[in-house]
């Protein structure tokens, strides 16, 4: 067996950290690695937490690392932030609040920014679940920096959703909605020692209520909880909530395995593959220097962009 992939399932910090680096450089190399690795995955639990900026999602993680540590259990975490390829620094440096945690060897904390890539920080994220799940991580958290579609999508890769509001956040709250609602599988209230929070509860009740696939018989019903993650109020009750919706997927898929679930699969392999020919297909073209002879032709005029786009793509096409 690879080295790579022998110290990966023995938990060596160092090589996790480093491939988990080169899964956000898109280092080609990682495929291998990470169809080696793929036998070993499929134990860890996953929980995407999201929410904007400062609504206290990463002083949350914080509390729930000691949490989960108390009850034995190994944690690792994924800092998201697909918004902005260049703020890889800034996000860690935000996470400073949970280092206290990198002395323990049953924790885990790295940063994805997928640095100056066409998106893909969906199928980055997955990669990184992977090796930290292959890697024998109990449960992996996977804390996204705001709430636009790019958030969301990362999120589908978790078992259990928690979306983090604060009070007040009425009018952010319809803005999000429809993206939002669908993938929360539980509302958190943070900053509950701020006035407000019994009207934000009350609001997104009604949100919720109104969305009509959540009336269906023996769905889940996505708990609303009020926490104040900076006192360690509500962590407890945030991860009985958790567990609570972990028996429901358990009971009602049968497995916690997403793949084995057909319509997950299908979504992961569309992306994958789409991600697998921008990646081929504008390197290729960016090498050869047709990407730049394009762009140089759009912007002086002398060609329409949608004549280009064939241009570049066609020939390719033809095999
Ligand atoms: P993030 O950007 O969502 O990760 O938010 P942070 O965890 O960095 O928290 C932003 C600020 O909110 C920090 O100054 C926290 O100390 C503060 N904060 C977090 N939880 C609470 C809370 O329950 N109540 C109050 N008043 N402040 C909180």
């Amino acid at each position: 067996m690879n080295e790579v992939v022998e110290k990966v399932i023995a938990g060596d910090i160092r090589t996790v950290a480093r491939l988990i680096r080169d899964i956000d450089d898109r280092m080609p190399h990682v495929r291998s690695i990470l169809k080696a690795l793929y036998p070993h995955t499929g134990r860890a639990y996953v929980i995407g937490i999201t929410g904007a900026p400062g609504v206290g999602k990463s002083t949350l993680v914080d509390r729930m690392i000691s949490y989960l540590r108390q009850r034995g259990k190994t944690v690792g975490v994924l800092a998201v932030d697909p918004t902005s390829p260049f703020s890889g620094g800034a996000i860690l440096g935000d996470r400073v609040r949970m280092q206290r945690h990198s002395m323990d060897k049953g924790v885990f904390i790295r940063s994805l920014a997928t640095r100056g890539h066409f998106g893909g920080v969906t199928q980055s994220t997955r990669s990184a679940i992977d090796v930290l799940d292959a890697m024998g991580k109990d449960y992996i958290i996977v804390e996204t920096v705001g709430v636009g579609q790019d958030e969301v999508d990362v999120v589908k890769s978790a078992h259990t959703t928690v979306i983090v509001v604060i009070p007040g956040m009425g009018d952010d709250i319809q803005a999000i909605k429809a993206g939002i609602l669908e993938v929360g599988d539980i509302f958190l209230i943070n900053k509950a020692d701020r006035d407000g929070s019994d009207k934000t509860m009350t609001d997104l009740r009604l949100m919720i209520d109104m969305d009509q696939k959540k009336f269906a018989e023996g769905r889940w019903k996505p708990p609303i909880l009020k926490a104040q993650a900076v006192f360690d109020e509500g962590v407890a009750e945030l991860i009985e909530a958790i567990d609570r919706h972990r028996a429901y997927i358990e009971e009602t898929c049968g497995t916690l395995r997403f793949r084995q679930q057909r319509g997950r699969v299908r979504e992961e392999l569309v992306q994958m593959i789409k991600d697998r020919l921008v990646e081929e297909m504008i390197g290729r073209l960016i090498a050869s220097g047709e990407f730049d002879q394009a762009v140089d032709l759009i912007a002086d005029g002398s060609l329409d962009p949608y004549s280009a786009c064939d241009d570049l793509v066609l020939p390719h096409l033809q095999i």
